[in-house]
């Protein structure tokens, strides 16, 4: 018998093609899968052992566009006329304090765990390294990025920036938190969107990323005020610009890409970048986006939450939105009932959010030598169960809600739905007084 740190056993296991592996066990050794294979030849024995009978483990969940920083403006969102960005969202974000990002933080990752999420892209906030400390001590693993933008009407004072301070302060929480948390945590830089980028701040964000060879994640082709701003300014399209600015590369995530022609999806295609979709806040404000031509040219898809937005994180939901109404808008206009398959959603969800997060290499299976980011799904639930393909209900049924144990990194960070790294009870309590008092200090 040989000794690993936690030993699952008896587990369905979606495998890395997509199918379903019966009766099976998962070793675990420090933060990494050692092994996976039938249960009736494991060889290994642990002090921590997970019974995983009645159970799918998969691949922790990516989200691959969030904001941890509009947490507590849950409920506040609905029913609002334009422009919810100058009216709400500005005078909110840049009026939190370092405290408030971190209970906002801490609740953000709290419900991240909860939705079988084991990675978070953030799209850029305040106080990052307040979220920071957050993250760490959820147990998450995350991809952190400032909101970074120097230009634009409706910036208050206390949130204007140069394009200097963007890229040092990007910098300052850099030195202190990439590789943090056991290595965890990511730095990348971030683009608000291009509207509110000057070509002096899209000029160091394109040579300092390269330099330190990490990510840089954007909103693009989001709503129509963005491309009339390239239009009016460069003559160009979005996707256009980032090029004439050296952004356009492999290092590129972007979210939401919804209003897309077909030249920019073919110039997203050659450029390598990585995209996300976040299917609810896109239908709220920007429309359903071209994902069968998106896909078609191999471009790779992740998906995200857009935090706040919509109130929750459950990405099962998510695809199932994007499934439903792709086939709608694009699958009943030519006759075709399958412009996505449910491999090609499944995919997406787990896949494309490795590679959002640049991580394919290490995330998004449940394989030897792959990170033990795993999370186990109840499969013995009436609306899961029986069922003649767990694939296919696994993007038609389940929910988020359903994921009872996740593993982090190698660590056990919830158990039968309760989370291990944080206070539940206290989180909820913090997150309700601050948000009491924000809302009592600003105007919206
Ligand atoms: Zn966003």
């Amino acid at each position: 018998m040989q000794k690993c740190d936690i030993l699952v056993r008896n587990v369905r296991v979606l495998t890395p093609q997509y199918d379903i592996a019966d009766d099976q066990y998962i070793a675990i050794c420090d933060n990494k899968i050692v092994a996976v294979g039938n249960d009736s030849q494991c060889l290994f024995a642990s002090d921590t052992v997970i019974r995983g009978n009645g159970k799918l483990a998969m691949p922790g969940l990516v989200d691959s566009h969030v904001h941890a920083c509009q947490y507590l403006l849950r409920g506040r969102l609905a029913d609002e006329y334009p422009m919810v960005w100058t009216r709400i969202l500005v005078p909110f974000e840049s009026s939190l304090t370092e405290r408030e990002c971190y209970i906002s933080g801490k609740l953000t990752y709290l419900q991240q765990i909860k939705s079988g999420i084991t990675t978070g892209i953030e799209a850029g906030g305040n106080h990052m390294h307040s979220v920071a400390e957050a993250a760490i001590e959820s147990g998450i693993r995350a991809v952190l990025t400032r909101s970074t933008m120097d230009q634009g009407a409706f910036i208050p004072a206390s949130w204007q920036q140069t394009a200097n301070e963007c890229i040092s302060r990007t910098e300052a929480l850099y030195r202190d938190y990439n590789g943090a948390g056991d290595g965890r945590l990511q730095v990348w830089y971030a683009m608000r969107q291009i509207m509110s980028c000057s070509p002096a701040l899209l000029e160091a964000i394109a040579a300092r990323s390269a330099e330190l060879g990490v990510g840089v994640h954007a909103h693009l082709a989001e709503h129509k005020d963005e491309i009339s701003y390239c239009l009016q300014n460069f003559k160009k399209r979005p996707i256009e610009v980032l090029e004439q600015f050296g952004l356009a590369n492999e290092r590129l995530v972007c979210a939401h890409n919804v209003l897309l022609s077909e030249r920019d999806m073919d110039l997203l295609a050659q450029c390598g970048a990585r995209l996300c979709h976040c299917p609810r806040a896109n239908l709220g404000n920007h429309g359903i986006p071209k994902t069968p031509a998106l896909l078609n040219r191999g471009i790779s898809i992740g998906i995200g939450s857009d935090g706040a937005s919509g109130c929750n994180l459950d990405l099962f939901e998510e695809l199932r939105l994007l499934r439903f109404t792709v086939q709608a808008s694009q699958g009943l206009a030519i006759f075709d009932p399958v412009v996505l398959t449910i491999k090609e959603l499944l995919n997406m969800l787990i896949w494309g959010g490795a590679r959002a997060a640049r991580m394919e290499d290490r995330i998004g299976r449940i394989q030897e030598g792959y990170l033990a980011d795993i999370i186990l799904i109840n499969v013995m639930q009436p609306h899961i169960w029986p069922t003649s393909s767990l694939i296919n209900v696994l993007v038609e049924g389940v929910r988020a809600s359903d994921v009872t144990d996740s593993i982090i990194n190698g660590k056990v960070v919830m158990r039968n739905r309760e989370v291990l790294t944080l206070d539940e009870e206290k989180i909820l309590h913090d997150a309700e007084t601050y948000r009491q008092e924000i809302f009592s200090r600003i105007n919206v």
